[in-house]
C-alpha cells in the first residue's frame, strides 16, 4: 500500500499555520510500514481540490485527506469527494447523536450546518471524534482507499492514532493487523526517558514506539504490525517488558486513564475516604477528583483556603504556625492535611500550599510547594520544586498529590 496526503485549507497556502497534519501522519504511516510518496496542499476551492484528487488516484492506493470536515461554507472535502466518487451521504446516527450531545452540554442552539457533520459517505468505517465533532471516515472504491480526516491536529491526532490506524490495518495486504498500546508515565521528563530508551527507539520499526509529552506526564504509544492480533499484541508485550525494565518506576497507568483515575481506583478498592485543602491550587484538585463519576463513594470534601485568614479561620491552622513559619511551610501543610482530614471526617486528608508564580512569595521562589498528607495516624508533608508557568505549576501540583498518594 503506498499513500499519499492531501491537506485541504487555504491557511496553508496563505502561509498562516504550518502542514503539521502531514508530518504527523506520514511518521505514524512509516511506523506501519506504509509509503509516503508525497504531500499536498490544496485550498478551500473544490475544482482545484477535485484536480489533486484526479492526480493522487493515479500514483496511490490510499489517499488521506485533512482539514474542511467543519459545518461552514468552505468545509467542502466530504461533498467534493462524494460528488467525484458517485457516492451518496447519508446521515450516521451515532455522529448525530454525539454532536447534539456535545450541543447540549455546551448548552447552546444547534444549527441546520452541523446537521452535515455527521452526514458520512455511505458505507465508510466511521472514526470517532473524541475531541470535537465532525467524525473521520474511511472508505474504499475499487482499488483506491480514501480517509478523511478532520483539519485541527488536536482532533484528528488522537483520532488517527487510535482508530485510523485500526480501520487501515483491515485495508491492508496480507490481512496485517495493527493494534496499539500506551504507557503513561510521571516524575520523568521527556528528554530524560526519551535517552534512557533511546537505544530501544533507534532499532526498533515494529512496534514503533512514539514518545509524546503534554501536561506533566509522557506517554509512549507503542503500536505494531502483524499478521494476527495475537502476534501483534505480543510484539506490544515484548517491548513493554523492555520498556518496563528501563523505566518501570515512572510507570503508572495504560491507555486512557490518569492519575486521578488511578488514585480513585486505589481508594475505592481499599474502602478509604479523602479530604483536601487547596492553597495556591484554588480546587483544582477537587474539580478533577470529582469530575469522576462515583467520586461521592471517595470523595468527603474539602477547603479552598487562598489567604491565611481562610487557613486561619476556616480550616483551623494556628495562627502561630503561620507567624512562625509562614503559610508556604511544611508545618502549615501538615496541620492543613490533618484538619480536612478531621473536620470531614476522611480516612486520609492533603493539602497543597506553595507559589504558584509569577512573584516570589514569603521569600520563596515561584515553583515552591508543600503537599501534606495526613494518613494511617501519621501526618507528613513532601516539598516540591516546579519551574514551569503559573497554569502549569498548578497543574503539576495536582498531578504530584495524586501521584504521592498513588505510591
Ligand atoms: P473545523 O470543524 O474546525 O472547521 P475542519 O475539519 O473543517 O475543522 P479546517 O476548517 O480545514 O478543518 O481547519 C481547522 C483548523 O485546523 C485550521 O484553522 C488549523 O488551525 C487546523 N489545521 C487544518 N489543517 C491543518 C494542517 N494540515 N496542519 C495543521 N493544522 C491544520
Ligand atoms: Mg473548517
Amino acid at each position: 500500500m503506498n499513500a499519499e496526503i492531501i491537506a485541504v485549507g487555504s491557511e496553508l497556502l496563505l502561509g498562516q499555520i504550518n502542514n503539521t497534519n502531514a508530518r504527523f501522519l506520514s511518521a505514524q504511516l512509516a511506523g506501519i510500514g506504509v509509503n509516503v510518496f508525497y504531500h499536498t496542499v490544496v485550498g478551500d476551492n473544490p475544482e482545484r481540490l477535485k484536480k489533486a484528487l484526479e492526480i493522487a488516484e493515479g500514483r496511490s492506493s490510499l489517499v488521506i485527506f485533512t482539514g474542511g470536515l467543519g459545518p461552514t461554507k468552505d468545509d467542502l472535502t466530504k461533498e467534493t469527494i462524494a460528488r467525484h466518487l458517485g457516492m451518496r451521504l447519508v446521515l450516521d446516527d451515532e455522529a448525530m447523536v454525539s454532536i447534539e450531545q456535545f450541543f447540549k452540554r455546551a448548552n447552546r442552539e444547534m444549527t441546520e450546518n452541523n446537521r452535515k457533520q455527521a452526514l458520512i459517505l455511505e458505507g465508510a468505517d466511521v472514526l470517532k471524534n473524541e475531541h470535537g465533532m465532525a467524525p473521520g471516515m474511511l472508505v474504499s472504491k475499487g482499488k483506491h482507499h480514501y480517509m478523511l480526516l478532520p483539519g485541527p491536529p488536536s482532533e484528528m491526532e488522537p483520532m488517527f492514532a487510535k482508530y485510523g490506524l485500526l480501520a487501515l490495518a483491515g485495508k491492508m495486504d496480507g490481512r496485517a493487523k495493527i493494534v496499539s498500546r500506551v504507557l503513561r508515565f510521571f516524575g520523568i521528563g521527556e528528554a530524560a526517558l526519551e535517552t534512557r530508551l533511546e537505544h530501544l527507539i533507534d532499532k526498533q520499526t515494529n512496534p514503533t514506539i512514539a514518545p509524546l509529552a503534554g501536561e506533566g506526564e509522557v506517554t509512549i504509544r507503542l503500536t505494531a504490525r502483524a499478521e494476527s492480533d495475537d502476534l501483534a499484541w505480543q510484539l506490544i508485550d515484548g517491548i513493554e517488558t523492555d520498556i518496563m525494565e528501563i523505566a518501570g518506576e515512572h510507570f503508572y497507568g495504560y491507555d486512557d486513564t490518569s492519575l486521578m483515575k488511578e488514585l480513585s481506583g486505589l481508594l475505592a478498592s481499599q474502602g478509604l475516604t479523602l479530604a483536601a485543602a487547596e492553597s495556591l491550587t484554588g480546587g483544582m484538585f477537587q474539580q478533577e477528583m470529582t469530575s469522576l463519576a462515583g467520586a461521592s463513594k471517595i470523595f468527603k470534601g474539602g477547603f479552598v483556603c487562598y489567604t491565611n485568614e481562610a487557613k486561619i479561620n476556616v480550616v483551623g491552622v494556628n495562627a502561630e504556625t503561620i507567624d512562625n513559619y509562614g503559610a508556604v511551610s511544611e508545618q502549615c501543610a501538615c496541620e492543613l492535611a490533618d484538619n480536612a482530614a478531621r473536620l470531614l471526617g476522611a480516612d486520609i486528608g492533603i493539602s497543597f500550599t506553595g507559589v504558584a508564580g509569577p512573584d516570589d512569595l514569603e521569600g520563596h521562589p515561584p515553583g515552591t510547594v508543600f503537599i501534606g498528607i495526613a494518613a494511617g495516624g501519621r501526618t507528613w508533608s513532601k516539598k516540591i520544586t516546579l519551574s514551569g508557568s503559573r497554569k502549569l505549576n498548578r497543574l503539576r501540583t495536582v498531578k504530584n498529590g495524586s501521584h504521592i498518594l498513588l505510591k
